[in-house]
């Protein structure tokens, strides 16, 4: 689960982290208003953020036209205008796709003077099976560009979960920044800071970019973290009831929400042909077998160990839903599940939604006979594959890629 930027810096706050000061609103009456309480308490630039699940949005176009998700301003007037252009409004950035996503929501916070980004992430590494923190100081740029391009400019610094990170490992990394004198001990607090955030969190990543060397209305040089993205382990979400609080269902793919209603896991994927099967192992190698033999899925979606008639029905409906599905090819190992319920599961389902697609059918396992004499006992023109290869391959033929 991801959550937006201001949920993600209330997080960091909590954890010490420094962030400037702002708040979210949903009216340009109100962005304004939080505009005219930061320039009340002497910050002199005010930058006014489009909240959504993507990044880009500083580089992003509005489709009315207007450029930019992120925008500076001096004044509360200012900043009512950019608020106006941005609510309501949907915004395309490199990461949103070309269907861009509907701003509702706006960070307003202070703009202090950046001196300097850098670039800070902790994600699992699976080499080394353990936490890493990497920074670079090649910050606000898009990081996976850095990688490519001058992959020495990414320090990385592996830490052990059992003691957690360690203060010299933070000096290090500041080190590696080319910090000096004061900020050293500033940036190590901060980067400790968001370790904790990432572990006490359950986190999946924490990344902020730009993370900045900002100049105090004092003159002082401090860090702050001006960008943040978090994202969430899904399988730990139970553990924080106040994240969980923080998911934003528009965010979320409508048939993704449909299908996590009926407790099916569905993940649309950009090809044609739809697969309906039981356990993600399983699902995985459907969709090898299928891009093996030169189609293309157009979804994962697992309906689970003991996938009742109502599950396997709204399976098909969220399949069908998909316009670009031009084949479905349903692959059930009967452990658990009983193959004859699918297999009723499935003729009920064709005739509710009135199938017209080509339906490739492998069933196997516990009560499989049952579920083949109800298929063809059922009338209807299903086509069915004896092995996973054998029903692969008809499916990739029926669709015609
Ligand atoms: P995104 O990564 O989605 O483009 P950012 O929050 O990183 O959004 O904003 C893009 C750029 O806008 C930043 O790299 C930074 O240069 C500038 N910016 C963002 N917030 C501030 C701020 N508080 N003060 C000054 N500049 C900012
Ligand atoms: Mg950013």
């Amino acid at each position: 689960m991801n959550i937006h930027e201001y949920q993600a810096k209330q997080l960091l706050a909590q954890y010490g982290v420094s962030v400037p000061p702002g708040e979210v609103c949903d009216t340009p009456e109100a962005a304004k208003k939080i505009a005219e309480g930061l320039f009340a308490k002497g910050e002199t630039l005010v930058v006014v953020k489009s909240q959504i699940h993507a990044g880009g949005r500083g580089k992003g176009t509005f489709k009315s036209g207007f450029q930019g998700g992120v925008k500076l301003c001096k004044t509360a007037d200012d900043v009512y205008e950019k608020a106006k252009a941005m609510l309501g409004n949907v915004l395309v950035t490199k990461q949103t796709g070309p269907e861009g996503r509907l701003v509702s929501k706006l960070l307003v916070a202070g703009a202090p003077e950046i001196k300097k980004e850098f670039y800070c992430a902790v994600l699992l590494d699976r080499a080394s099976s353990r936490p890493i923190m990497m920074v670079s100081t090649e910050g606000g740029v898009d990081i996976e560009e850095v990688a490519e391009k001058s992959p020495e400019k990414i320090v990385k610094e592996t830490i052990d979960p059992a003691v957690g990170m360690m203060p010299y490992q933070a000096r290090k990394l500041a080190g590696a920044l080319g910090l000096k004198g004061d900020l050293i001990g500033s940036a190590a607090k901060l980067l400790l800071g968001v370790y904790k955030t990432w572990w006490e969190c359950d986190a999946a990543m924490v990344e902020i970019n730009p993370l900045c060397i900002i100049v105090g209305s004092d003159g002082k040089e401090t860090l702050s973290a001006v960008d943040a993205k978090v994202s969430m382990d899904d399988n730990a979400l139970y553990r924080h009831k106040n994240i969980q609080e923080m998911r934003d269902l528009a965010e979320e793919a409508p048939l993704e929400i449909e299908a996590s209603k009926h407790g099916l896991n569905y993940i649309k994927l950009d090809g044609s042909i739809a697969c309906l099967v039981n356990g993600a192992g399983l699902a995985m190698s459907t969709m090898d077998i299928i891009q093996h033999f030169g189609g293309n899925p157009a979804n994962f979606l697992d309906v689970g160990g003991g996938a009742s008639k109502d599950q396997v029905t709204a399976a098909f409906k969220i399949i069908l839903s998909d316009p670009s599905v031009k084949g479905i090819l349903v692959n059930i190992f009967g452990g658990i599940m009983d193959c004859d319920v699918i297999a009723t599961g499935i003729v009920a389902a064709v005739k509710e939604t009135g199938l017209k697609l080509p339906l490739v059918v492998r069933l196997e396992g516990n009560n499989v006979d049952a579920g083949k004499k109800t298929l063809a006992e059922s009338g209807l023109s299903l086509i069915t594959g004896d092995t996973m290869a054998d029903a692969a391959q008809k499916v990739v033929k029926a669709v015609g890629v």
